[in-house]
């Protein structure tokens, strides 16, 4: 099966207010794409409670509430994510009440795991339990999350991306910093696990081109799962240095310079295979992380290049999967985050798009096998608890952030 639909089933951009589907116009898509805005983010949010239920009953319900996988990414913990999403939007306590029960299973779950970070591993349990405790108003519960967080200590092998290494740990700091509170985690630990990615990515890099450089599994990554992109994201949440802002800038300035012909990146250093546009590998991952550096750094050569890798998105990104990490939705956020930056309607008007497609059609083109219902059909990054966080982060657009990477 091809990664993506073909083209005249791609919806093309055509007016502030309307949105052409070329061979699919007339239809039930053409419908939703005319609402007024409000009545699809109702339709939506509609949609994404019916499909919270559904996710809730299979990973959670279904398996007598015993948790087999833990991560946010692919397990129970994502779950809890988009349940805790869930009461953010509606302030049903009932929501609150089930997120915790979850985190507490994942809890037990992971207690022997020796992975450290928010996506795959137990910086994500406490710190997304510390912070439903804080909702919750459960002060002690909120405490012991929060000393088991500050208990975790690093493998020696610990790689530098997001995943699985350091910067996975670090996103959590920042995480935890921003809901509950300044100094939750202290300046001091954030900067060591700063100074360890820098002081790696500069001894990686060598006297090569690019400033900071890094591996998982022998191959120089430049996507947000595994390589650069991910990193840089997580470092420009942090206070840096102006030395390591300019490492920053000069490793943006490096990739941006490197990009294919097409306008997409490549996956890793050196690879000349222009095929992937998801999150995890090319164009979309990169777009947030050019985006972030625009908020940051303020310089029109990133907000320039966030906006390029966005047309590759907008071209080549209605995919064949629905979920965030390598599906239609993940690629989604990226025009929510370029809607965020630039205030531009056309923006809100592709994620329209991409949502309305995925609302309108994935259910039935994943039941007739032209759409692949992913991995883990029910996860958060592959499966439809990302479409449904999606569809609920469109009733306040302008709000949205992709779930464990934009703070
Ligand atoms: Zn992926």
């Amino acid at each position: 099966m091809a990664d993506r639909f073909f083209p005249n089933e791609m919806p093309t951009f055509v007016a502030e207010s309307t949105v052409s589907t070329g061979a699919a116009g007339g239809d039930s898509l053409t419908n939703l794409l005319s609402l007024p805005y409000k009545s699809l983010s109702d339709h939506l949010k509609s949609a994404a409670l019916a499909l919270k239920e559904t996710v809730v009953r299979e990973t959670w319900g279904l398996s007598g509430k015993r948790v087999q996988d833990y991560t946010l990414y692919t397990g129970a913990l994502g779950t809890a994510y988009l349940v805790f999403k869930a009461y953010q939007v509606t302030k049903n306590d009932n929501d609150l009440k089930l997120c915790s029960d979850i985190v507490k299973a994942c809890d037990s779950a992971s207690k022997d795991s020796g992975r450290v970070t928010f996506i795959c591993g137990r910086a994500g349990v406490y710190a997304l339990g510390a912070v439903i405790a804080k909702h919750s108003g459960d002060t002690s519960l909120q405490q012991r999350y929060l000393e088991k967080f500050k208990e975790i200590r690093f493998p020696s092998d610990l790689p530098h991306e997001l995943l699985y290494g350091r910067a996975g740990f670090l996103w959590a700091c920042s995480f935890l910093n921003k809901h509950i509170g300044k100094d939750t985690i202290s300046t001091a630990r954030i900067r060591a696990v700063v100074d360890e990615i820098i002081e790696s990515g500069k001894r990686l890099a060598g006297k090569g081109r690019c400033p900071l450089m890094y591996e998982w599994h022998g191959k120089k990554y430049w996507g947000a799962a595994h390589g650069l992109a991910g990193i840089i994201h997580v470092l420009m949440d942090t206070e840096l240095k102006p030395d390591e802002a300019e490492y920053v800038k000069g490793t943006l300035r490096y990739i941006i310079k490197n990009r294919f012909p097409s306008g997409n990146y490549p996956s890793s250093e050196g690879s000349e295979s222009d095929r992937l546009v998801h999150w995890c590998h090319g164009a979309p991952g990169i777009t947030l992380t050019l985006v972030k550096a625009a908020e940051v750094f303020g310089d029109k050569e990133f907000l320039q290049a966030a906006l390029d890798a966005g047309e590759v998105v907008w071209k080549r990104g209605l995919l064949k999967r629905v979920g965030i990490c390598h599906g239609i939705s993940g690629n989604a956020y990226v025009f929510l985050s370029l809607y965020r930056l630039t205030g531009n309607v056309e923006y809100l008007y592709r994620a329209k798009a991409f949502t309305s497609f995925l609302s309108d059609r994935a259910e039935k083109l994943i039941s007739q096998g032209k759409m692949h219902g992913g991995d883990r059909p029910y996860s958060l990054f592959e499966g439809i608890g990302g479409m449904a966080h999606l569809f609920l982060d469109m009733v306040k657009a302008s709000e949205a952030r992709f779930p464990a990477y934009e703070i």
